[in-house]
Protein backbone atom coordinates (compact mmCIF):
# COMPACT_ATOMS: atom_id res chain seq x y z
CA UNK A 1 0.00 0.00 0.00
CA UNK A 2 1.34 3.29 -0.99
CA UNK A 3 1.66 5.84 1.86
CA UNK A 4 -0.05 9.54 1.79
CA UNK A 5 2.70 11.74 1.88
CA UNK A 6 2.15 15.29 3.47
CA UNK A 7 4.64 17.77 2.70
CA UNK A 8 5.52 20.19 5.52
CA UNK A 9 5.08 19.22 9.13
CA UNK A 10 4.29 22.14 10.78
CA UNK A 11 1.57 22.55 13.27
CA UNK A 12 -1.00 22.15 9.96
CA UNK A 13 0.68 19.09 8.50
CA UNK A 14 1.14 17.06 12.13
CA UNK A 15 -2.65 17.61 12.88
CA UNK A 16 -3.60 16.28 9.73
CA UNK A 17 -1.34 13.43 10.11
CA UNK A 18 -3.23 12.84 13.98
CA UNK A 19 -6.65 12.64 12.38
CA UNK A 20 -5.49 10.86 9.17
CA UNK A 21 -3.88 7.82 11.66
CA UNK A 22 -7.03 7.84 13.87
CA UNK A 23 -8.72 7.24 10.40
CA UNK A 24 -6.25 3.82 9.95
CA UNK A 25 -4.73 5.82 6.79
CA UNK A 26 -0.70 4.99 6.29
CA UNK A 27 0.75 8.48 7.02
CA UNK A 28 4.15 9.81 5.83
CA UNK A 29 5.47 13.34 7.18
CA UNK A 30 7.94 15.04 4.54
CA UNK A 31 9.74 18.45 5.86
CA UNK A 32 12.21 20.34 4.60
CA UNK A 33 13.81 21.44 8.11
CA UNK A 34 14.58 19.55 11.43
CA UNK A 35 11.28 20.06 12.90
CA UNK A 36 12.95 21.92 15.73
CA UNK A 37 11.56 25.47 15.00
CA UNK A 38 9.26 26.79 12.09
CA UNK A 39 6.74 29.21 12.13
CA UNK A 40 4.18 26.53 14.30
CA UNK A 41 6.64 26.99 17.35
CA UNK A 42 7.04 30.64 18.54
CA UNK A 43 4.14 32.03 17.62
CA UNK A 44 1.86 33.61 20.28
CA UNK A 45 -0.40 30.40 20.87
CA UNK A 46 -4.07 32.13 20.71
CA UNK A 47 -6.71 29.71 20.40
CA UNK A 48 -9.09 32.43 18.88
CA UNK A 49 -12.54 32.00 17.26
CA UNK A 50 -13.19 35.43 18.02
CA UNK A 51 -10.83 36.23 14.92
CA UNK A 52 -14.07 36.30 12.47
CA UNK A 53 -12.88 39.43 10.49
CA UNK A 54 -10.15 38.36 7.58
CA UNK A 55 -6.98 40.07 7.45
CA UNK A 56 -8.10 41.30 3.68
CA UNK A 57 -10.72 44.00 5.19
CA UNK A 58 -11.75 47.56 3.83
CA UNK A 59 -10.21 49.19 7.06
CA UNK A 60 -7.12 47.01 6.22
CA UNK A 61 -6.01 48.93 2.68
CA UNK A 62 -6.33 52.32 3.88
CA UNK A 63 -4.31 51.43 7.42
CA UNK A 64 -1.57 49.30 5.36
CA UNK A 65 -0.71 52.14 3.23
CA UNK A 66 -0.31 54.57 6.06
CA UNK A 67 1.87 52.14 7.87
CA UNK A 68 3.67 51.07 4.99
CA UNK A 69 5.88 54.38 5.42
CA UNK A 70 6.84 53.42 9.03
CA UNK A 71 9.80 51.25 9.74
CA UNK A 72 8.70 50.33 13.02
CA UNK A 73 4.54 49.84 11.49
CA UNK A 74 2.87 46.45 12.42
CA UNK A 75 2.02 46.06 8.39
CA UNK A 76 4.66 46.08 5.58
CA UNK A 77 4.23 44.87 1.74
CA UNK A 78 7.87 44.68 0.68
CA UNK A 79 7.99 47.08 -1.99
CA UNK A 80 9.85 44.66 -5.30
CA UNK A 81 8.94 44.07 -8.60
CA UNK A 82 7.31 40.56 -8.67
CA UNK A 83 4.47 39.33 -10.39
CA UNK A 84 3.45 37.14 -8.11
CA UNK A 85 3.52 39.83 -5.16
CA UNK A 86 1.61 41.72 -7.70
CA UNK A 87 -1.37 39.59 -8.81
CA UNK A 88 -1.69 38.53 -4.20
CA UNK A 89 -1.56 42.53 -3.97
CA UNK A 90 -4.18 42.83 -6.54
CA UNK A 91 -6.61 39.62 -4.88
CA UNK A 92 -6.31 41.01 -1.71
CA UNK A 93 -7.05 44.74 -2.49
CA UNK A 94 -10.36 42.80 -4.34
CA UNK A 95 -11.23 41.09 -1.44
CA UNK A 96 -10.89 43.62 1.10
CA UNK A 97 -14.74 44.89 0.55
CA UNK A 98 -17.83 44.77 2.54
CA UNK A 99 -19.59 42.21 0.38
CA UNK A 100 -16.80 39.84 0.63
CA UNK A 101 -16.05 40.05 4.32
CA UNK A 102 -19.45 39.60 5.15
CA UNK A 103 -19.48 36.34 2.98
CA UNK A 104 -16.06 35.07 4.94
CA UNK A 105 -17.05 36.03 8.51
CA UNK A 106 -19.85 32.58 8.91
CA UNK A 107 -16.87 30.22 7.04
CA UNK A 108 -14.43 31.83 9.79
CA UNK A 109 -16.90 31.38 12.66
CA UNK A 110 -17.43 28.04 12.54
CA UNK A 111 -14.00 26.87 11.26
CA UNK A 112 -12.93 29.11 14.44
CA UNK A 113 -15.75 27.39 16.65
CA UNK A 114 -15.05 23.62 15.52
CA UNK A 115 -11.46 24.16 16.35
CA UNK A 116 -11.54 25.03 19.44
CA UNK A 117 -14.26 22.09 20.55
CA UNK A 118 -11.50 19.71 18.98
CA UNK A 119 -9.00 20.87 20.90
CA UNK A 120 -11.57 20.04 23.70
CA UNK A 121 -11.55 16.86 22.70
CA UNK A 122 -7.54 16.64 22.15
CA UNK A 123 -7.30 17.67 25.65
CA UNK A 124 -9.33 15.15 27.46
CA UNK A 125 -7.42 12.00 25.00
CA UNK A 126 -4.07 13.60 26.12
CA UNK A 127 -5.17 14.56 29.54
CA UNK A 128 -1.54 14.15 30.89
CA UNK A 129 0.03 16.34 28.51
CA UNK A 130 0.81 19.63 29.33
CA UNK A 131 0.47 22.47 26.58
CA UNK A 132 -0.28 25.42 28.50
CA UNK A 133 -3.79 25.09 27.97
CA UNK A 134 -5.47 28.19 29.70
CA UNK A 135 -9.36 28.96 28.75
CA UNK A 136 -9.35 32.87 30.09
CA UNK A 137 -10.11 35.10 26.88
CA UNK A 138 -8.58 37.19 24.73
CA UNK A 139 -8.34 41.08 25.87
CA UNK A 140 -7.86 43.71 22.97
CA UNK A 141 -6.39 46.73 24.71
CA UNK A 142 -7.00 50.05 22.89
CA UNK A 143 -5.09 53.80 23.51
CA UNK A 144 -6.76 56.05 21.14
CA UNK A 145 -10.05 57.09 20.29
CA UNK A 146 -9.49 55.67 16.71
CA UNK A 147 -8.39 52.12 18.51
CA UNK A 148 -12.05 52.45 20.46
CA UNK A 149 -14.33 53.30 18.10
CA UNK A 150 -12.41 49.69 15.56
CA UNK A 151 -12.69 47.87 18.68
CA UNK A 152 -16.03 48.46 20.24
CA UNK A 153 -17.70 48.37 16.22
CA UNK A 154 -15.73 44.63 15.91
CA UNK A 155 -17.31 43.61 19.48
CA UNK A 156 -21.05 44.65 17.91
CA UNK A 157 -20.31 42.65 15.20
CA UNK A 158 -18.90 39.61 16.84
CA UNK A 159 -22.03 39.79 19.39
CA UNK A 160 -24.41 39.62 16.07
CA UNK A 161 -22.09 36.89 14.80
CA UNK A 162 -22.91 35.09 18.19
CA UNK A 163 -19.39 35.69 19.71
CA UNK A 164 -19.41 36.89 23.06
CA UNK A 165 -17.80 40.43 23.27
CA UNK A 166 -17.26 42.22 26.85
CA UNK A 167 -16.41 46.32 26.86
CA UNK A 168 -13.62 47.12 29.35
CA UNK A 169 -13.25 50.35 31.63
CA UNK A 170 -9.60 50.81 32.67
CA UNK A 171 -10.79 49.92 36.07
CA UNK A 172 -12.64 46.31 34.37
CA UNK A 173 -8.35 45.91 32.64
CA UNK A 174 -6.75 46.31 36.29
CA UNK A 175 -8.96 43.32 37.72
CA UNK A 176 -7.76 41.26 35.32
CA UNK A 177 -3.76 42.89 35.45
CA UNK A 178 -3.71 43.77 39.55
CA UNK A 179 0.57 43.70 38.99
CA UNK A 180 0.81 46.78 37.08
CA UNK A 181 -0.28 49.71 35.54
CA UNK A 182 -1.90 49.00 31.62
CA UNK A 183 -1.88 52.59 30.03
CA UNK A 184 -5.42 51.86 28.13
CA UNK A 185 -8.51 53.68 27.19
CA UNK A 186 -10.53 50.80 27.76
CA UNK A 187 -10.72 46.59 25.75
CA UNK A 188 -12.69 44.41 24.60
CA UNK A 189 -12.67 40.93 26.16
CA UNK A 190 -13.15 37.68 24.34
CA UNK A 191 -14.04 35.50 27.27
CA UNK A 192 -14.26 32.48 24.55
CA UNK A 193 -10.71 32.34 23.50
CA UNK A 194 -7.91 30.50 24.98
CA UNK A 195 -4.08 30.60 24.38
CA UNK A 196 -1.38 27.64 24.72
CA UNK A 197 2.31 26.80 24.50
CA UNK A 198 2.59 26.14 20.77
CA UNK A 199 6.05 24.31 21.15
CA UNK A 200 5.03 22.30 23.95
CA UNK A 201 1.96 21.18 21.13
CA UNK A 202 3.74 20.81 18.58
CA UNK A 203 6.83 18.38 20.62
CA UNK A 204 3.65 16.37 21.52
CA UNK A 205 2.20 16.10 18.47
CA UNK A 206 5.45 14.55 16.81
CA UNK A 207 5.61 12.31 19.55
CA UNK A 208 2.98 10.80 19.42
CA UNK A 209 2.74 10.09 15.75
CA UNK A 210 6.38 8.80 15.94
CA UNK A 211 4.98 6.50 18.84
CA UNK A 212 2.03 5.32 16.98
CA UNK A 213 3.70 4.58 14.02
CA UNK A 214 3.68 7.26 11.37
CA UNK A 215 6.80 8.16 9.58
CA UNK A 216 7.88 11.78 9.86
CA UNK A 217 11.11 12.46 8.14
CA UNK A 218 12.98 15.97 8.70
CA UNK A 219 15.69 16.88 6.17
CA UNK A 220 13.99 16.16 3.08
CA UNK A 221 13.50 18.93 0.95
CA UNK A 222 10.44 18.05 -2.04
CA UNK A 223 11.70 19.62 -5.17
CA UNK A 224 9.53 17.98 -7.55
CA UNK A 225 7.10 15.62 -8.66
CA UNK A 226 6.23 12.43 -11.25
CA UNK A 227 2.97 13.12 -12.65
CA UNK A 228 0.84 10.30 -14.71
CA UNK A 229 -2.67 10.69 -15.76
CA UNK A 230 -4.22 13.33 -13.83
CA UNK A 231 -2.66 12.50 -10.63
CA UNK A 232 0.86 12.32 -9.20
CA UNK A 233 2.55 8.91 -8.49
CA UNK A 234 5.96 9.91 -6.95
CA UNK A 235 7.17 12.88 -4.83
CA UNK A 236 10.63 13.78 -5.06
CA UNK A 237 12.77 14.90 -2.90
CA UNK A 238 16.28 16.19 -2.20
CA UNK A 239 17.50 12.50 -1.05
CA UNK A 240 14.88 9.46 -2.96
CA UNK A 241 11.69 9.11 -5.26
CA UNK A 242 8.85 8.01 -3.18
CA UNK A 243 5.63 6.31 -4.62
CA UNK A 244 3.10 7.93 -3.30
CA UNK A 245 -0.80 7.00 -3.07
CA UNK A 246 -1.96 10.82 -1.71
CA UNK A 247 -1.07 14.07 -1.31
CA UNK A 248 -1.32 16.55 1.45
CA UNK A 249 -0.12 19.68 0.80
CA UNK A 250 0.67 21.39 4.55
CA UNK A 251 3.65 23.63 3.42
CA UNK A 252 3.15 26.78 4.88
CA UNK A 253 4.76 29.82 3.30
CA UNK A 254 5.86 27.71 0.46
CA UNK A 255 2.99 25.73 -0.30
CA UNK A 256 2.68 28.58 -3.65
CA UNK A 257 6.10 26.94 -5.04
CA UNK A 258 4.75 23.55 -4.46
CA UNK A 259 1.66 24.08 -6.19
CA UNK A 260 3.27 25.51 -9.09
CA UNK A 261 5.56 22.89 -9.57
CA UNK A 262 2.43 20.57 -8.96
CA UNK A 263 0.53 22.33 -11.73
CA UNK A 264 -1.80 24.43 -10.37
CA UNK A 265 -1.93 28.10 -8.62
CA UNK A 266 -2.59 28.76 -5.07
CA UNK A 267 -1.91 32.54 -5.08
CA UNK A 268 0.07 32.72 -1.33
CA UNK A 269 2.48 34.95 0.08
CA UNK A 270 4.60 34.80 3.26
CA UNK A 271 3.72 36.87 5.92
CA UNK A 272 6.86 37.41 8.08
CA UNK A 273 6.42 37.96 11.95
CA UNK A 274 8.64 38.32 14.84
CA UNK A 275 8.64 37.10 18.79
CA UNK A 276 10.79 37.28 21.67
CA UNK A 277 10.28 35.83 25.20
CA UNK A 278 10.99 37.91 28.08
CA UNK A 279 10.66 37.53 32.43
CA UNK A 280 7.28 37.83 33.36
CA UNK A 281 7.75 40.90 35.59
CA UNK A 282 5.74 42.71 37.58
CA UNK A 283 3.90 39.27 35.92
CA UNK A 284 1.14 39.96 33.30
CA UNK A 285 -1.48 37.66 33.90
CA UNK A 286 -4.13 38.22 30.52
CA UNK A 287 -3.67 37.19 27.15
CA UNK A 288 -4.00 40.61 25.17
CA UNK A 289 -3.52 41.74 21.59
CA UNK A 290 -1.77 45.69 22.11
CA UNK A 291 -4.19 46.87 18.76
CA UNK A 292 -2.46 49.96 17.98
CA UNK A 293 0.34 48.68 17.35
CA UNK A 294 -0.77 44.88 16.50
CA UNK A 295 1.10 43.13 19.02
CA UNK A 296 0.48 39.74 21.07
CA UNK A 297 0.96 39.35 24.44
CA UNK A 298 1.48 35.63 25.91
CA UNK A 299 2.07 35.12 28.97
CA UNK A 300 3.30 31.71 30.25
CA UNK A 301 3.75 32.07 34.04
CA UNK A 302 7.07 33.35 34.93
CA UNK A 303 7.91 34.52 31.19
CA UNK A 304 6.02 36.15 28.65
CA UNK A 305 5.99 36.21 24.40
CA UNK A 306 5.85 39.57 22.46
CA UNK A 307 5.48 39.15 19.03
CA UNK A 308 3.98 40.75 16.26
CA UNK A 309 4.26 42.37 12.57
CA UNK A 310 3.44 41.28 9.23
CA UNK A 311 5.43 41.82 6.83
CA UNK A 312 4.29 40.28 3.67
CA UNK A 313 7.75 39.19 1.80
CA UNK A 314 7.41 36.52 -0.17
CA UNK A 315 9.56 33.71 1.74
CA UNK A 316 12.41 36.11 2.07
CA UNK A 317 13.38 34.85 6.24
CA UNK A 318 15.90 37.58 6.71
CA UNK A 319 15.60 39.86 10.30
CA UNK A 320 14.60 43.30 9.78
CA UNK A 321 15.67 44.71 13.49
CA UNK A 322 13.53 47.90 12.94
CA UNK A 323 10.19 45.77 12.71
CA UNK A 324 11.29 44.08 16.07
CA UNK A 325 12.19 47.77 17.76
CA UNK A 326 8.60 48.22 17.04
CA UNK A 327 7.49 45.42 18.90
CA UNK A 328 9.71 45.92 21.90
CA UNK A 329 8.55 49.85 22.53
CA UNK A 330 5.09 48.85 22.63
CA UNK A 331 5.99 47.29 25.55
CA UNK A 332 6.36 50.16 27.49
CA UNK A 333 3.79 52.19 25.89
CA UNK A 334 1.25 49.52 27.38
CA UNK A 335 2.73 48.53 30.52
CA UNK A 336 5.05 51.44 31.71
CA UNK A 337 6.05 49.23 34.79
CA UNK A 338 7.10 46.00 33.08
CA UNK A 339 11.26 45.46 33.34
CA UNK A 340 11.76 44.88 29.29
CA UNK A 341 15.13 44.18 27.83
CA UNK A 342 15.64 43.94 23.98
CA UNK A 343 16.20 40.72 22.89
CA UNK A 344 19.85 39.57 21.57
CA UNK A 345 19.59 39.17 17.88
CA UNK A 346 19.95 35.10 18.78
CA UNK A 347 16.79 35.30 20.89
CA UNK A 348 14.43 36.72 18.08
CA UNK A 349 12.12 34.12 16.74
CA UNK A 350 10.40 34.68 13.42
CA UNK A 351 7.91 32.76 11.64
CA UNK A 352 6.16 33.08 7.52
CA UNK A 353 2.38 33.40 7.81
CA UNK A 354 1.01 31.58 5.07
CA UNK A 355 -1.19 34.19 4.00
CA UNK A 356 -3.90 33.90 1.05
CA UNK A 357 -5.53 37.38 -0.46
CA UNK A 358 -8.84 37.07 1.21
CA UNK A 359 -7.75 36.06 4.45
CA UNK A 360 -9.64 32.46 4.32
CA UNK A 361 -7.71 29.28 4.43
CA UNK A 362 -6.98 27.08 1.30
CA UNK A 363 -8.91 23.23 2.68
CA UNK A 364 -9.62 20.98 0.32
CA UNK A 365 -8.88 19.24 -3.18
CA UNK A 366 -6.32 20.30 -5.48
CA UNK A 367 -7.82 21.36 -9.03
CA UNK A 368 -6.55 19.24 -12.00
CA UNK A 369 -5.48 16.51 -9.61
CA UNK A 370 -7.08 13.41 -8.24
CA UNK A 371 -4.94 12.50 -5.43
CA UNK A 372 -4.26 15.87 -3.86
CA UNK A 373 -5.30 17.82 -1.32
CA UNK A 374 -4.26 21.50 0.15
CA UNK A 375 -4.25 22.45 3.91
CA UNK A 376 -2.49 25.67 3.67
CA UNK A 377 -2.89 29.37 4.30
CA UNK A 378 -3.95 30.14 7.66
CA UNK A 379 -1.75 33.30 8.08
CA UNK A 380 -2.23 34.08 11.62
CA UNK A 381 -4.75 31.77 12.77
CA UNK A 382 -2.86 28.14 11.91
CA UNK A 383 -2.07 26.96 15.27
CA UNK A 384 -6.38 27.90 15.93
CA UNK A 385 -7.57 26.01 12.79
CA UNK A 386 -4.94 23.30 12.70
CA UNK A 387 -7.08 20.42 14.27
CA UNK A 388 -10.38 21.49 12.09
CA UNK A 389 -8.44 21.39 9.13
CA UNK A 390 -6.74 18.05 9.53
CA UNK A 391 -9.74 16.49 10.62
CA UNK A 392 -11.98 18.18 7.66
CA UNK A 393 -9.04 16.48 5.52
CA UNK A 394 -9.12 13.49 7.14
CA UNK A 395 -12.35 13.36 5.87
CA UNK A 396 -12.52 14.03 3.08
CA UNK A 397 -9.35 11.14 1.82
CA UNK A 398 -11.98 8.44 3.72
CA UNK A 399 -14.43 9.56 1.86
CA UNK A 400 -16.87 11.17 4.15
CA UNK A 401 -18.62 14.35 4.12
CA UNK A 402 -17.00 17.05 5.57
CA UNK A 403 -18.24 18.53 9.21
CA UNK A 404 -18.90 21.47 8.20
CA UNK A 405 -19.52 23.76 4.80
CA UNK A 406 -15.99 23.94 3.50
CA UNK A 407 -16.94 25.54 0.49
CA UNK A 408 -15.54 29.52 1.09
CA UNK A 409 -12.24 27.67 1.63
CA UNK A 410 -11.81 26.11 -2.09
CA UNK A 411 -8.51 25.66 -3.28
CA UNK A 412 -9.58 26.78 -6.95
CA UNK A 413 -11.43 29.80 -6.10
CA UNK A 414 -8.89 33.00 -7.14
C1 LIG B 1 4.56 36.40 15.21
C2 LIG B 1 3.51 35.36 14.94
C3 LIG B 1 2.51 35.13 15.86
C4 LIG B 1 1.50 34.20 15.59
N1 LIG B 1 0.55 33.96 16.53
C5 LIG B 1 -0.42 33.04 16.29
C6 LIG B 1 -1.43 32.77 17.27
O1 LIG B 1 -1.44 33.35 18.33
N2 LIG B 1 -2.39 31.86 16.97
C7 LIG B 1 -2.41 31.19 15.77
O2 LIG B 1 -3.32 30.39 15.54
N3 LIG B 1 -1.45 31.40 14.83
C8 LIG B 1 -0.45 32.31 15.07
N4 LIG B 1 0.50 32.56 14.12
C9 LIG B 1 0.39 31.89 12.82
C10 LIG B 1 0.86 30.47 12.88
O3 LIG B 1 2.14 30.42 13.44
C11 LIG B 1 0.87 29.90 11.46
O4 LIG B 1 -0.39 30.09 10.86
C12 LIG B 1 1.16 28.40 11.47
O5 LIG B 1 2.35 28.13 12.16
C13 LIG B 1 1.26 27.87 10.05
O6 LIG B 1 1.40 26.50 10.14
P1 LIG B 1 1.66 25.61 8.85
O7 LIG B 1 1.74 24.21 9.32
O8 LIG B 1 0.67 25.98 7.81
O9 LIG B 1 3.06 26.14 8.31
P2 LIG B 1 4.54 25.95 8.89
O10 LIG B 1 4.56 25.85 10.37
O11 LIG B 1 5.36 27.00 8.24
O12 LIG B 1 4.93 24.53 8.32
C14 LIG B 1 5.17 24.32 6.96
C15 LIG B 1 6.28 23.31 6.86
O13 LIG B 1 6.45 22.99 5.46
C16 LIG B 1 7.80 22.71 5.27
N5 LIG B 1 8.13 22.83 3.83
C17 LIG B 1 8.00 23.92 3.06
N6 LIG B 1 8.43 23.68 1.80
C18 LIG B 1 8.83 22.38 1.79
C19 LIG B 1 9.39 21.54 0.79
N7 LIG B 1 9.63 21.96 -0.46
N8 LIG B 1 9.71 20.26 1.13
C20 LIG B 1 9.47 19.80 2.40
N9 LIG B 1 8.96 20.56 3.38
C21 LIG B 1 8.64 21.84 3.08
C22 LIG B 1 8.51 23.77 6.11
O14 LIG B 1 9.83 23.40 6.42
C23 LIG B 1 7.62 23.86 7.34
O15 LIG B 1 8.09 23.09 8.42
C24 LIG B 1 1.52 33.47 14.37
C25 LIG B 1 2.57 33.68 13.46
C26 LIG B 1 3.55 34.60 13.72
C27 LIG B 1 4.66 34.80 12.73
Amino acid sequence: MKPTVIIGGGIVGLFTAYYLHKQGIEVMILDKGDLQVNCSTGNAGMVVPSHIMPLASPGMVSKGLGWMLSAKSPFYIHPKWDRKLFHWCLLFYRSANEKTVEKSIPFLKNLGLYSKSLYHEFKESHSKTDIGWVEKGLMMLYQTSAGEKEENEFAVLARKNGVQAEILSPTDIQKLEPNQQVNARGAVLFPGDAHLKPAALYQFLQKYLLKNGVTIQPNSLVRAFERKNGTINKVITQNEAIDVGKIILCGGAWSAELAEIMGFKLPLMGGKGYSFMQKNQPQLQQASILTDMKVSMTPFGDEVRFGGTMEIAGTNEAINLSRVRGIFEAIKRYYPDFEATFPKQEDIWHGLRPCTPDGLPYIGPAPNLDNVWVGSGHAMMGVSLAPATGKILANLLSGQSPPLNIEGFRVSRF
